[in-house]
C-alpha cells in the first residue's frame, strides 16, 4: 500500500524521463493490489518506469475500491487535490481504475473533471491503450465493459501479464467476479459474473512464477472455492487445481483466500490435511453468528453448518489457523442477534478476524433496509474487537513452545537484525538472524507472543 502525499507535495517540479513515469495509489483488497500489479506491467510495456512518490509521476492513477464507503471517500479526496496538480501541469494524466471506477464514471466524472480515463475492471491490460491517448488528446474517456458468460462457458478473462520480478510469494487470481449476491456487496456489480481461469493458465503462471524463485503463492477468488464451473474444459473441483498446482517444480506452499462457507466440501478438507505443500491456514467468512442476519445477508449458510466446518478443518488438520471476516450492525441486526455474534466468536475461537461496521452501498438491497445507528455499531465493533483481540493473543499463546516452518521473508523493516515470515499457519514470526537466509525455509522454536504474532530463534 502506498500512501497519498499533500497537494503542496505533488506540486514539486517533475522530471522528464526517455519515456514517462507512472504512481498507482491502491486502496482494497489484495485482488487490487495484484491489479495494480498487472497496470504496472501494462505502463512498463508502454516505456513507463515506476515513480517512487506522485510528485515524480506523468501518470496517476488511481486503483479503487467499493466494498466500504470509506476508500471511496479518500479517492475523490485525492482527486480533489489532483485538480490542482492537473491546472499546474497539464500534460499530467490522471487514471481512476478499480471497483469505484467500474460502477461510478458518471459520477467521477462531473466530480473530478479533470480525470483523463476511467477504467473498470474487465481488463486492465487496455490501460496501455488509454495512458497513450490520453497523452495525444484531452478528451475523458471510460472503458467499461465486463465479460458475459456466453451460455454454459466462459470464454473471456482478463489477460495476464507476464515479465514479473522475481518475487519469493505471489498472489495468482484463480477465478474473477462472484455470483453469490450477498445483499451487503457491491462486488458482483462492479466485478461481473463469476469467471475461472482456465487450469492450464494457472498451472503455467505458477510454474513461471516457481522457476523465477517464487516460493509460495497465494490464489485469489471472491468465492475461491467455487472455482472451476463453466469452463470449456469442464468442471474441475478446486480441490484437483490445488493438488495440480502442487506438482509445481521448486514451489513450498500454497494458500487461498477466500472460500465461501457453503461451497467447503469433504474434498477440500481432505486436500488440506494430504497435501504437502497446502499450508495449514483457512480464512473462512462467517459475517454474522445469527441465522436470521445471515439469511437477511443472503448468505446460504447457517451457524450450524459454518460451525461444522470448523470442526471438520479442526479434526483433519489438528492446530490449524482459521480466521474470519465479521460485520456488525447489519440492518435490522438487534442486541440479541449482535450478542449470538460474540457468543458464536467465544465459541469457534478464530486466530484472528477482519471486523467491520457495515457501510451501506448504494445499489445493494441492504441499503434500502432499516439502518442500525452509526453509535450503536461503533460499540458494538469494540466490543467484538475486544474479544477477538484477546482470543487471538492466548492463540498466540499457546504456540509459544512449539517449532514452526517459516519461509523467511528477510530483515525486518523495524528491526533489520531480527528476521521475519510467516508459519505455515499465517502466523508472522520474528527472530534474529543474518539476512543471506531471506527465501528460506527455516525451523524456528517460538518462545513469545504478541498480538500481531510471535518471537522465537532460529532452530
Ligand atoms: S460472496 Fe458475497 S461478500 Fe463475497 S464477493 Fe460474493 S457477493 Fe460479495
Amino acid at each position: 500500500m502506498v500512501v497519498a502525499t499533500r497537494p503542496e507535495a505533488l506540486l514539486q517540479p517533475r522530471p522528464k524521463p526517455r519515456r514517462g513515469t507512472y504512481f498507482i495509489q491502491t486502496w482494497g483488497c489484495q485482488m487490487n493490489e495484484e491489479d495494480s500489479e498487472q497496470i504496472g506491467l501494462a505502463l512498463q510495456g508502454i516505456g513507463f518506469e515506476p515513480a517512487a512518490s506522485p510528485a515524480h509521476a506523468q501518470v496517476i492513477l488511481l486503483n479503487t475500491c467499493s466494498v466500504r464507503r470509506k476508500p471511496e471517500d479518500k479517492a475523490f479526496s485525492l482527486l480533489g487535490e489532483l485538480a490542482e496538480v492537473k491546472r499546474a501541469n497539464p500534460g499530467l494524466v490522471v487514471g481512476v481504475c478499480g471497483c469505484m471506477a467500474q460502477i461510478r464514471a458518471d459520477e467521477i466524472k462531473r466530480r473530478a473533471p479533470h480525470v483523463d480515463f476511467v477504467l473498470g475492471t474487465g481488463d486492465l491490460s487496455h490501460v496501455a491503450g488509454l495512458v497513450e491517448e490520453s497523452l495525444q488528446a484531452r478528451r475523458f474517456r471510460t472503458r467499461l465493459e465486463l465479460p458475459e458468460r456466453k451460455g454454459a462457458v466462459v470464454d473471456e478473462v482478463p489477460t495476464r501479464l507476464v515479465g514479473r520480478a522475481p518475487k519469493l510469494k505471489a498472489f495468482v487470481p484463480i477465478q474473477y467476479g462472484c455470483d453469490k449476491f450477498c445483499t451487503f456487496c457491491i462486488v458482483p456489480s462492479t466485478r461481473g459474473r463469476e469467471r475461472s481461469r482456465p487450469t492450464d493458465d494457472i498451472v503455467e503462471e505458477v510454474r513461471a512464477l516457481a522457476a523465477g524463485g517464487t516460493r509460495e503463492v497465494t490464489l485469489l477468488g471472491q468465492t475461491v472455492n467455487s472455482y472451476g464451473k463453466n469452463l470449456a474444459e469442464g468442471r474441475v473441483p478446486f480441490s484437483r487445481l490445488l493438488w495440480r498446482l502442487a506438482e509445481t517444480e521448486g514451489l513450498e506452499r500454497i494458500r487461498f483466500t477466500s472460500p465461501y462457507p457453503r461451497d467447503f466440501k469433504s474434498d477440500l478438507i481432505e486436500t488440506i490435511r494430504d497435501c504437502p505443500k497446502v499450508m495449514e491456514h483457512c480464512h473462512v467468512p462467517l459475517q454474522s453468528g445469527d441465522d436470521a442476519v445471515l439469511a437477511a445477508m443472503h448468505r446460504q449458510y447457517t451457524v450450524e453448518s459454518f460451525s461444522q466446518i470448523v470442526a471438520d478443518l479442526r479434526a483433519a488438520v489438528p492446530g490449524i489457523a482459521i480466521t474470519t471476516d465479521i460485520i456488525v450492525g447489519f440492518p435490522g441486526e438487534t442486541d440479541g442477534q449482535f450478542e449470538a455474534t460474540l457468543r458464536v466468536v467465544e465459541r469457534l475461537r478464530f486466530d484472528s478476524a477482519f471486523m467491520f461496521i457495515y457501510s451501506p452501498r448504494p445499489g445493494t438491497p441492504a441499503a434500502e433496509m432499516e439502518q442500525v445507528p452509526i453509535a450503536l455499531r461503533r460499540a458494538r465493533l469494540a466490543r467484538l474487537i475486544e474479544l477477538q483481540n484477546r482470543i487471538g493473543i492466548e492463540a498466540h499463546h499457546a504456540m509459544v513452545g512449539q517449532t514452526a516452518e517459516v519461509l523467511i521473508e528477510g530483515p525486518s523493516p523495524k528491526n533489520p537484525a531480527m528476521l521475519q515470515g510467516y508459519t505455515r499457519d499465517f502466523k508472522m514470526a520474528h527472530f534474529p538472524g543474518s539476512a543471506d537466509r531471506a527465501g528460506r525455509l527455516a525451523q524456528v522454536r517460538l518462545t513469545s507472543a504478541h498480538r500481531w504474532g510471535l518471537g522465537g530463534e532460529l532452530v
